[in-house]
Parts: C-alpha cells; structure tokens; sequence
C-alpha cells in the first residue's frame, strides 16, 4: 500500500510502498476513507514534540472503512464495508484511566498515529473495534476531522461549560482547525458571549460566520482591553488557548475572572508564570488532552443533527508536503484532509 512516512524530524514525507498490515487477534484492518492533517503532526515534524520513534506513518484523525476483521474481532456489531470513524486514544483498556472512560489519559500513550501508524497511508490497523464509531449518513472525509479537530475542542469546552453562566464571556484564541469547532460548541452549548482572538483576519471573518459574537486581533496595543469591554461586567468565566505560546498564554491569563477556567488546548510549549496575586482569584487552570470516546459519540450526534459546521477541504495523499507547508504558513482556512 502507498503511505507517508516521515523519516526524521524536519524533513518531509515519503509517499513510499510499504506492506499492507495484516490484522493481528481482535484487530480490524480499516481503509482510510479521509485523514486530517493537524497541527500537532506539524509540531512532531518540526521537532517540537518529542518521542515519536522514526520512520513513522502519522495521521490521529482517521476514518473509513472496515476492510477485515483479525481472529476473534467479528461479531462485534460491525460488519466489513461498514463506514466508521477511528477513535484514536487507544490504551490498556483496564487501568484506572481506561476503565474511567478517559483511555486518551492511559500511561500506555498508544495513540494511532503517534506511535503506533496512523492514518497517512491507504490502510490502517485498529487494535479494537471499542474504538470505532458508526459514521453512519458522514462520508469518511468529511467525519476524519470530527475525531480530533471537533472532539477535542469539544472535551475543552465542556470542561469550561461549568463556569460559563449566563451574563459571562468565552475567550478563544486561535480559531483554526480545532478553534472553527470550537466557536460553535461554545455557542450551542454555552449561554456565554464567544470573543474570538486570531492574529489571521480571515479565521477571525469565519469565526464570525460561525457565530463570535466579538473578535480581536492580539495585535493590537490595547488587545487585552477590547477584551475586558466586550466582557463587560460579568467578565471572562473561560479562556480556551489554542495556540499555546507565550504570548497567548499570558494574554489568556490576564482576561480570565474570578472563578474562570483557563483550558490550555494548544501544544507550543508556552507558559505563564503562575502566582497568588497573577492570577485572578480562585480561577483554575487545566490542560485539555484530546477527548473521550463518550465525548467522539457526542460530536458525531452532534454532526448528524447537522447542527455543526465543518470547513472541510480534500486533498491526495500524495500532496501531503504541499498541505503541511501551506498549514504552516496560515493557509488552510478549516482542517485539510488528505484521502489516499
Ligand atoms: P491550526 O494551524 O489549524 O490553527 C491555529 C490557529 O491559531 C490559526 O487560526 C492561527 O491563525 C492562529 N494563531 C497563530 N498564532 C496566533 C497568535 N499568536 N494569537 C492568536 N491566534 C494565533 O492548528 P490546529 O490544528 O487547530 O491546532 C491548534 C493547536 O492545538 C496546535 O498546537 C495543536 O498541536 C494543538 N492540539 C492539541 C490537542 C490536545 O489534545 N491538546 C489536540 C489537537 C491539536
Ligand atoms: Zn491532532
Ligand atoms: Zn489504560
């Protein structure tokens, strides 16, 4: 089967014929239907995010369809054909993590695509049918992106729906492939007004067709103002930072109120200095690690009640370095996704 392989970190893929997997006891073999190019694939590829062991097939956003089930995998409520999304925080399945139904948070750090191969190629195993979802009416292309893009600004916003009570703000920095969904959860599940920070005046036009009530360019002299006048006096109950650099991180931390969550989502490696009198009182601050299955289950209902709006666009496989170059440079306006 053809697959992008990335040899080392700062070169480029090599569309390359490799072996197509076999499914090994309880595994299913998947043709990938549509793969999302994310920005956290750009991260290992510049070297930014350590461990991954090279050559490597990445690719954490997956969906498509079942070509075969390993021994024992069948009647699983799956059939060979079927069109599924792939689940891709894969764990253990019985450690505390797992069995709690946050198997993205399990110590064995199997992530499809960021460990074991993922989805840049024609083919793919998944260890369990536990980690597929019917995709039902979605085609594979257009459901890869709900799987990471949509899932985890999901899990992010919901950790922040507690204190977004009526009369508050929401802050979003960073409104492009994960953010674009991110506005939305915030507006269909949130009574808060959505302020949205992008340095890219086009994501900050889309983030107003997708319902930003106010958006700020963090630019601009007096960003950290706008903010507080478009709060008003109820203030900023949450910050969810996409981005994750320095700069955004202490924008973010500056707006959150009292009693407000800052939900670090983006993986640059910023930080802020934390300390009693810098940050407001009694607000927490967490990070947000993809999602849950339950939560994936919840999007994709979300997605078939076509309350939600993916800016999708496809590519071939085979111009993978041309879409990391051009996610690079700022110009994917939603998620790309790459269909072999
Ligand atoms: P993307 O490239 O599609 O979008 C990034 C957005 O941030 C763009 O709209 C860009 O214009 C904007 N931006 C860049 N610099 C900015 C700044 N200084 N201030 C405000 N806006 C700025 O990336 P993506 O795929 O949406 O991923 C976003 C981040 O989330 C990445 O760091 C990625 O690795 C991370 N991520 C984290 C998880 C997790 O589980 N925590 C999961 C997936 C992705
Ligand atoms: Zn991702
Ligand atoms: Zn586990």
């Amino acid at each position: 089967m053809k697959a992008a392989r990335l040899h080392e970190a700062g070169s480029d893929f090599v569309i390359e014929d490799v072996p197509t997997p076999e499914p090994g006891p309880g595994e299913v073999l998947i043709r990938i239907g549509g793969a999302g190019a994310c920005h956290s694939d750009l991260h290992v590829k510049s070297g930014d995010i350590p461990g991954v062991a090279f050559p490597h097939t990445l690719g954490h956003e997956n969906a498509g369809w079942i070509e075969s089930f390993g021994p024992g995998a069948e009647d699983n409520g799956f059939e060979v054909g079927d069109a599924v999304v792939v689940f891709g925080g894969w764990g253990c399945g019985h450690c505390r993590f797992c069995l709690g139904g946050k198997e993205q948070l399990c110590n064995t750090f199997l992530w499809g695509g960021m460990g074991p191969e993922g989805g840049y190629a024609e083919y793919m195993v998944v260890p369990s049918v536990r980690h597929l979802l019917q995709a039902g009416a979605l085609h594979p292309a257009e459901a890869a992106a709900l799987t990471d893009a949509a899932l985890t600004p999901y899990s992010a916003v919901k950790k922040a729906l507690p204190h977004l009570v009526p009369g508050t703000s929401a802050v979003l920095i960073g409104a492009g492939g994960l953010g674009q969904y991110g506005v939305q959860f915030l507006k269909l599940l949130s009574p808060a007004k959505v302020i949205v920070v992008d340095t890219d005046e086009k994501k900050r036009e889309t983030a107003s067709e997708l319902g930003a009530d106010v958006t700020v360019d963090p630019r601009d002299a007096d960003a950290a103002e706008q903010i507080r006048a478009a709060a008003g006096e109820d203030g900023v109950a949450a910050v969810l930072d996409f981005v994750g650099i320095d700069a955004t991180m202490a924008l973010g931390a500056e707006a959150v109120d009292r009693l407000g969550i800052f939900v670090l989502v983006g993986l640059a490696g910023g930080s802020f200095p934390y300390s009693f009198f810098s940050f407001a009182a009694e607000a927490v601050m967490t990070t947000s690690n993809w999602g849950t299955r339950n939560e994936l289950e919840e999007v994709l209902a979300l997605a078939h009640s076509g309350r939600l709006v993916s800016a999708i666009e496809q590519h071939p496989l085979s111009a993978i370095n041309e879409v990391f170059e051009r996610l690079a440079t700022g110009q994917v306006p939603g998620r790309a996704v790459l269909v072999p």
